[in-house]
């Protein structure tokens, strides 16, 4: 059944298992956002097993998650999730994956104790947790052009350190925080239309150029790609908060 032309669809992985510290916000962000441009903005829930409607999805989102519950979502996301999610992507819808997601759509993540959760290889990352975990406040320089602010803020807690192969680059370069590894002062990934992130908070209610950037580029495949601009005073005032309150530590770096 065509997908009716203002219909926007945001898909979101495993809403009972991978959502936490305040990943659910990125959901209501994008939702909210795609309604002040007119859009019929729809979440579609893609728990366990069988997920009918992938192929009609336009942002994909998937959140972090505990060691524990990323064991209980892998072997769905490779033998149920993997083929529709990369036909989606392949066709241009665009993904906004958060640590414990983010580190599956890598090529594996292996925990502090050594067991090793395989990925779906989406994005050229993996991802080995050490004893020590990475908790704070982030801020990121960010390598997409064109947002403003350029800056992106938020919150990591995470043991694995990710490291990026040739396919992927840098969502950006860490001001403040650990970011993807604590040793290269990268943060994130980018590769095609996918994004990965450490930065939960929620993200993007303090990063409103990047919900944009997401939409934007989820609807380009429909040949619809300005959005109308928004009142953005209240995030941004929240983001330059943050900037502002970590602006000593960062000086320290
Ligand atoms: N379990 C993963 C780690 O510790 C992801 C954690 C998260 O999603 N916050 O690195």
């Amino acid at each position: 059944m065509a997908k009716r032309k203002n219909r926007f669809n945001v898909g979101w992985l495993y809403p009972d298992l991978m959502n936490i510290y305040g990943d659910r916000g990125n959901i209501l962000t994008l939702l909210r956002r795609a309604e002040w441009r007119g859009f019929d903005a729809r979440a579609v829930e893609l728990g366990r097993g069988a997920a009918p409607g992938m192929e009609d999805v336009d942002v994909f989102f998937f959140g972090g998650g505990q060691d524990r519950e990323q064991a209980l979502v892998y072997d769905d996301l490779i033998e149920i999730k993997q083929a529709p999610l990369e036909a989606a992507v392949a066709d241009g819808a665009v993904m906004l994956a958060v640590c414990g997601g983010y580190q599956l759509l890598g090529h594996y993540y292996q925990t502090a104790e050594g067991e090793r959760f395989p990925g779906i290889g989406l994005i050229d990352v993996r991802t080995e947790a050490g004893k020590k975990r990475f908790i704070g406040d982030v801020i990121v320089d960010s390598t997409i052009e064109g947002i403003d602010p350029p800056t992106l803020v938020g919150f990591e807690n995470h043991s694995g350190r990710t490291y990026l192969g040739a396919g992927a680059r840098p969502l950006g370069k860490v001001r403040l925080g650990s970011g993807n590894n604590g040793s290269d002062g990268s943060e994130g990934c980018l590769q095609g239309g996918v994004i990965g992130t450490y930065l939960h908070g929620s993200l993007l209610p303090k990063n409103p150029q990047l919900a944009d950037y997401l939409l934007r580029r989820a609807l380009s495949r429909r040949g619809m790609a300005e959005l109308a601009p928004l009142d953005d005073s209240t995030e941004l005032a929240a983001h330059a908060r943050i900037l502002q309150r970590a602006q000593p530590r960062a000086a320290e770096r």
